[in-house]
């Protein structure tokens, strides 16, 4: 029997965010036959970002628009979530496993008194149940997980279930409803954004991540560059942090940012085991380093042995010259 899935969708200043369509292929797989339900909050119209969602696979779309809204908080859009949750009473919910996701589904699940699957990267159904794959120890290791009582309840990571594609011809009720967001609490005065240009580091398909090596912030440069080329995002080591060449919004590991993309190239960066918790499951990992021993080629499925410095500028002559 289908079952209903609701989809808590995620947008950022009118764009949704690519894990919104990830968790609604997810979301397919567990509602069978049943409904995809998305529901997205704000404080403008977003009947059109509701459409969207129906264009890559919702059955139909909540929207919660209220001033209280503008800016995330826990405790507005967990009111205004619930609120549909209890009009819907869902038997599955996802979400992706972002900021956002990882501070309200906990709140959520609590709320619910239903178990919560936090970052899965497969979704499938075996033998009735709908086993979650996600990985542990700082991804040396998977681990199945089900939920047999209650909600079904988890989050996606990022850059692992393909999204369906975007069909405009799929049809799907947009409905707007009203929810009387009160009490918050916390006030946010002021958000600054550290990277706000170019692509998000956690949805990039393409990353070039600079390590020690790359020895001073106008070392970063060629790798700005070489991520502009190939439409990629530039993402740190905790090294290349620490000593001060670049943003801590950029690191990537175990205390920095978990990514998954298809690409990821690391320059001159040594591979260390909290680098690795962050980076090594991205689908194909190319090093760059002048020490031959370096942990990183462990990982790497290709490996370039020598100076960045000479190696970074003539990779970025030669996708120019074949167009990437
Ligand atoms: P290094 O280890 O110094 O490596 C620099 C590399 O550059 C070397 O391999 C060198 O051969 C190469 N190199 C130098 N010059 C060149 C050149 N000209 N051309 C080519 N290659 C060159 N680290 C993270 O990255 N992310 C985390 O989230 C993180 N969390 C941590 C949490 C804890 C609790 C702890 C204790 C540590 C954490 N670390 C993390 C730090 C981690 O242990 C390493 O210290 C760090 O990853 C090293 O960064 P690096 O590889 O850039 O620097």
């Amino acid at each position: 029997m289908g079952k209903k899935v609701l989809v808590i969708g995620e947008q950022r200043e009118g764009t949704l965010r690519n894990v919104t369509f990830e968790a609604i292929a997810a979301a397919k797989t567990i509602s069978g036959d049943g409904e995809v339900v998305g529901v997205l909050c704000g404080s403008e119209d977003l009947s059109s970002l509701g459409q969207e969602m129906v264009a890559y696979g919702a059955d139909r779309v909540i929207t919660v628009s209220n001033e209280a809204l503008k800016q995330y908080t826990s405790e507005g859009f967990g009111q205004a979530i619930m609120a549909v949750i209890q009009d819907e009473n869902p038997e599955g919910i996802l979400m992706g496993h972002t900021a956002i996701g990882k501070d309200l589904t906990p709140k959520l699940a609590s709320k619910l008194e239903t178990g919560l699957i936090s970052d899965a990267t497969v979704v499938e159904e075996t033998g009735g149940n709908f086993v979650f794959t996600r990985p542990i120890y700082s991804g040396k290791a998977f681990e199945k997980k089900i939920i047999t009582d209650g909600v079904i309840f988890a989050t996606i990571r990022p850059n692992n279930i393909p999204a369906l594609d975007k069909d405009e011809s799929r049809t799907g009720e947009v409905t707007a409803k009203d929810v009387d967001v009160k009490d918050i609490r916390t006030i946010i005065q002021d958000v600054i954004r550290k990277t706000s240009e170019g692509v998000d580091l956690s949805e990039a398909k393409i990353i070039v991540a600079g390590g020690r090596g790359v020895k001073s912030s106008e070392g970063f440069e060629p790798l700005e560059e070489l991520a502009n080329v190939l439409g990629g995002a530039v993402g740190a080591s905790r090294g290349a942090c620490d000593a001060g060449y670049c943003d801590y919004s950029l690191q990537i590991g175990q205390t920095g940012k978990v990514v998954t993309p298809d690409l990821y190239i690391a320059v001159g960066i040594s591979g260390a085991i909290q680098h690795l918790a962050g980076m090594s499951n991205s689908k194909v990992i190319v090093a760059i380093n002048k020490d031959p021993e370096a942990n990183i080629f462990n990982v790497a499925d290709y490996g370039i042995v020598g100076d960045l410095f000479d190696v970074v500028p003539k990779l970025i002559e030669e996708m120019k010259q074949i167009g990437v």
